[in-house]
């Protein structure tokens, strides 16, 4: 089945292609919040909605004013695209995924995308339009054979680090369907907990990068304001950040790609359920670990190899209920971490019970679609920690 797939590298350019970047970035961060703000006027101050093919008429306009003309000093494809993107932006919000969106600062990343008619791929090459050398990518993968790039993204990350990102169909083979089925739970002692009885991910794993974070940033409050060394000491804090979300982004990648490989139903809590436990700690945990990334990387991997992935969407007792006899708690409490049954005795671990019983009623939400065949699953609860008492 043909899939649009991104793949990422880091790129190195040269000092007059990143100035050009420089250039291309103003200008799309410029554009990008410009059509906001007209966009946000239009509705509350008219009450008229600006489409994108209004906003590109008004852009045109806008290129020709006097005071604007440096716009044009730059390629005009990743400015009409600054405008595709607050679209998606606008779409995200109105179907309820994402915020009111917000002006795009300097400090932040910074992104220009090119579609294919403002670059050139040659044979493993690629040049930007306004550049005159091809870009100096490193290609630590490699990208599908006699793929064709429909679009590329560039970034400079607030490390000022480069990358590209290459938009490419994909052909991608489903795997043989397989009987394995598993339950993931978010763990709060470490980042998941499944249903065969492994616990996944020690959050200790990220405490020596956060430790020299820390450290980092005390440094960096102490600097003068203004001053150079405090400019070197923000970049330091911000080169400390990129590696661990690159650590921990890496660390998803692998364990969604194994539980997709393995499994041929993957049942997980949504987070708008995980969500309806409201503590603070919880909330803070959720965000650090990334838990709606690894669900959406669960989601396409799914689609690309042809398992199914359940979002138990619904609130469900998965922590209080006993997995083997149904027995439902009356409370339990965050910081119990271990519990008998009152009523079968069964020792449990807390999360993976909560683990069994997402698999479980994944499964039978599941065999209500269509998704998957539900004969071809069978549950395999965990064992590991389980225990009855004599
Ligand atoms: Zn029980």
């Amino acid at each position: 089945m043909k899939q649009k797939r991104a793949f990422k590298y880091r790129v190195y350019p040269t000092p007059e292609q990143q100035q050009m970047l420089a250039q291309t970035f103003g200008c799309c961060r410029f554009v990008y919040n410009w059509a906001l703000r007209k966009k946000t006027d239009a509705y509350y101050k008219d009450h008229q909605r600006l489409y994108y093919k209004d906003l590109s008429i008004l852009l045109t306009d806008l290129k020709q004013q006097e005071d604007m003309h440096w716009l044009n000093a730059v390629s005009s494809v990743p400015l009409q695209q600054a405008l595709r993107h607050l679209d998606k932006a606008f779409l995200n919000f109105f179907e309820g995924r994402a915020k009111y969106p917000t002006f795009h600062k300097k400090r932040n990343q910074q992104s220009a995308t090119y579609t294919s008619n403002a670059f050139t791929w040659r044979t493993g090459t690629l040049t930007l339009a306004k550049m005159r050398e091809p870009l100096d990518i490193r290609w630590s993968r490699p990208l599908p054979k006699d793929a064709i790039p429909s679009s590329v993204t560039i970034s400079k990350d607030c490390a000022n680090r480069y990358f590209i990102s290459i938009l490419v169909e994909d052909d991608i083979a489903h795997l043989p369907v397989i009987e394995q089925a598993i339950g993931a739970d978010l763990g709060l002692k470490s980042f998941v907990a499944l249903s065969t009885g492994e616990i996944v991910g020690n959050p200790k794993f990220f405490h020596k990068d956060e430790k020299k974070l820390a450290k980092a940033q005390r440094r960096h409050a102490k600097k003068k304001k203004g001053s150079k060394n405090r400019d070197k000491a923000r970049l330091k804090v911000a080169r400390i950040h990129a590696r661990i979300a690159d650590r921990r982004r890496d660390f998803l990648q692998k364990l969604s790609t194994r539980l997709i490989r393995e499994n041929q139903v993957v049942c997980v809590e949504s987070l708008a359920v995980k969500n309806m436990v409201k503590n603070g700690s919880l909330a803070k945990a959720i965000s650090d670990v990334g838990w709606s990334e690894f669900v959406a990387q669960l989601e396409y991997k799914a689609d690309w190899y042809g398992r199914a992935l359940v979002k138990i969407d619904k609130w469900y007792p998965s922590s209080k209920r006993c997995f083997d006899c149904g027995h439902i708690l009356d409370s339990l409490t965050l910081d119990v971490r271990q519990w008998d049954c009152p009523e079968c005795g069964v020792h449990h671990d807390r999360d993976i019970n909560a683990a069994n019983n997402i698999l479980a009623v994944g499964l039978t939400v599941n065999a209500c679609g269509e998704a998957v065949r539900p004969g071809a699953v069978k549950t395999k609860p965990g064992t590991s920690r389980r225990s009855r008492k004599a």
